[in-house]
């Protein structure tokens, strides 16, 4: 069998034709099969949707329980076969839930493994490496300009600001599903103890990691506060909220914004991010080669980002490897700029 008849790229998204499956559909279909909850992966309105518990969940608190016609939850590891095809879901480290989906047939093994990163990240489940014939891999931050800091030593620099202005407000944009609770948990590990504050639009799926086990200490509502309450307080918000009004309350603020974008000096300044924290829920590009080396794949398939220095990477390692240009990922997350929040 060849690759290109287990999975293929449609305008719907991969599609597996012997088993009838979309992985990461972008319109509704009859069975998909979903990495992880972001909004550009995960959407409403299939008839039947297998992904991992908390990818589930997610989409439950997103879309309402009937986000789709059935529901099946994947256990990690654990394969499940449909007409003759064998799936199974694997960590891939991006946010809690993220899963890679290995695909296998007549003796052939492809992985999609969605988004994913190797960094540590105590909200996620590690990285795990498996083994393939071919590997599908996003390419976010697919140039060799991309290498993420240690995200710990971010969130350094961003106490380190909050200690030298004690009277000002931190407030720090970050994507509301994965980085805010991310970044939440890097501040606790780092030892700051104080009340974080959280825009309005990321308690459900902050309480809802909480409710998965994640411990982020004292966490209140920046709405419930006073205003002398502020100064020297992080406030965790979606990028969009912090030229809104909401924001015009706090005392003097420090802008803040944590992605993998923030490597991009002029990024930060257009979007007026005062303290750019470069803390990315993506691989960077050293990730990226070690990672297609370590799966062991002949061939790779680059599913969307910066796919053609990845593609000619492989080439010089001989490696077969083709761009997938498949449109309407990374929308969300990584994707969005300081000054654009997208819906959710
Ligand atoms: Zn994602
Ligand atoms: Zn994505």
């Amino acid at each position: 069998m060849r690759p290109e008849d287990l999975l293929q790229p449609t305008p719907q998204g991969l599609y597996c034709p012997p088993a009838g499956v979309h992985i990461d559909p972008l319109r509704p279909v009859r069975r998909a099969l979903i990495t992880h909850g972001h909004s550009d992966h995960a959407r409403a309105g299939h008839d039947a949707v297998m992904a991992t518990e908390a990818t589930l969940k997610v989409m439950a608190i997103r879309y309402g329980e009937d986000f789709a016609g059935a529901t099946q939850a994947a256990t990690w590891h654990d394969p499940v076969t449909i007409n003759g095809v064998r799936f199974s879901f694997h960590p891939a480290g991006h946010i809690h839930g993220s899963a890679q989906i290995a695909v296998e047939h007549g003796g052939l093994k492809i992985v999609v493994s969605g988004d994913y990163k190797r960094a540590a990240d105590p909200t996620a489940e590690g990285f795990e490496v498996v083994p393939c014939d071919v590997f599908i891999t996003e390419a976010t931050f697919g140039l060799p300009v991309f290498r993420h800091p240690d995200a710990s030593d971010e969130v350094a620099r961003l106490l380190a600001s909050v200690a030298l202005f004690p009277e000002r407000a931190h407030m720090v944009g970050a994507y509301s599903l994965g980085k805010a609770q991310r970044v939440m948990a890097l501040v606790r590990q780092a030892g700051h103890d104080r009340p974080i504050y959280l825009h309005g639009a990321m308690e459900k799926l902050t309480r809802f990691y909480e409710s998965e086990g994640f411990d982020f200490g004292d966490v209140r509502l920046a709405r419930d506060a006073e205003k002398g309450e502020l100064g020297g307080a992080i406030i965790i918000c979606p990028p969009g909220s912090m030229k809104d009004l909401w924001a015009r309350r706090f005392p003097d603020p420090v802008t803040a914004f944590a992605s993998g974008w923030m490597r991009v000096r002029a990024r930060a300044k257009q979007g007026g991010v005062e303290l750019p924290l470069v803390i990315s829920d993506h691989a960077d590009w050293d990730e990226l080669g070690r990672t297609v080396l370590d799966t062991g794949a002949g061939e790779v398939w680059v599913t969307h980002g910066q796919e053609d220095a990845l593609v000619h990477w492989c080439g010089t390692r001989g490696l077969k490897a083709k761009p997938l240009r498949l449109v309407g990922y990374g929308d969300e997350g990584e994707a969005e700029a300081p000054a654009a929040e997208t819906a959710g």
